[in-house]
């Protein structure tokens, strides 16, 4: 069982601090923030499983901030909380995008269950996930790059399936047989040293230090894992 990692942008902090705390008691990384501009900026530099998004925000409001991300290809899941029970409000916030809407005033608990359902509904095994950081380097897998330094690095070959994988099945150990049955395909003549190749490739990309991996870990005896920051 991986830490699911939740981004709360909503700005009552009385609601930041007990929404926070209930759901880091049922086992979610929390990370919030107090404006729309804000949430938008981490929702992109960051990967989360589910986005909690008010309506009503200080600057970009909640419907704008879906509306980006989508526009971004961010399909990460977006719970929508809005203050006003009002039929347009839920069909306009579903048709940008969001997974779910939730009223003003509401017990902790529908919350927490709500959150629930979507990570249910929206997760097959594989988290889908386009841009995310490793430090200072960024990855855009919707464009195949990697950016470290201000250089752009293109994703070459079977390299940004592999980063893909990885980086849906992250905090999970993969192993080498899963990656060349998933990526290179039951038929193929490749051996599982194809995937170490491939693995040193990447880290000469996603890596600050290749030879000591931080992010693209080996785990002994089983295969490969990605952990984001
Ligand atoms: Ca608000």
């Amino acid at each position: 069982m991986t830490t699911r990692s939740v981004l709360l942008v909503e700005d009552e902090l009385g609601l930041v601090l007990t929404l926070g705390d209930r759901l880091r008691a049922e086992g979610y990384r929390v990370d919030s923030a107090t404006d729309g501009n804000r949430g938008l900026d981490k929702a992109l530099r960051n990967a989360y499983d589910l986005i909690i998004l008010d309506l009503m925000l200080p600057g970009m409001g909640g419907f704008d901030v879906c509306r980006e991300l989508r526009q971004h290809n961010v399909s990460t899941p977006i719970l929508m909380l809005t203050a006003r029970d009002r039929l347009v409000d839920k069909v306009l916030g579903l048709k940008l995008g969001a997974d779910d809407y939730l009223t003003k005033p509401f017990e902790p608990d529908e919350l927490v269950a709500r959150c629930e359902a979507i990570l249910r509904r929206t997760s097959d095994g594989a988290r889908s996930i386009e841009r995310f950081t490793l430090g200072e380097i960024r990855v855009d897998l919707r464009r195949a790059e990697v950016e470290r330094g201000g250089e752009a690095l293109p994703l070459v070959g079977k390299e940004l399936d592999l980063l893909r994988y990885l980086a849906e099945h992250r905090e999970v150990a993969v192993s080498r047989q899963e990656l060349l049955d998933r990526i290179w395909g039951y038929s193929s003549e490749v051996s599982s040293r194809t995937v170490d190749v491939h693995v040193v490739a990447l880290r000469k990309k996603i890596e600050s230090n290749p030879k000591r991996p931080r992010y693209l870990r080996t785990v002994h005896g089983v295969g490969y894992k990605l952990s984001l920051d």
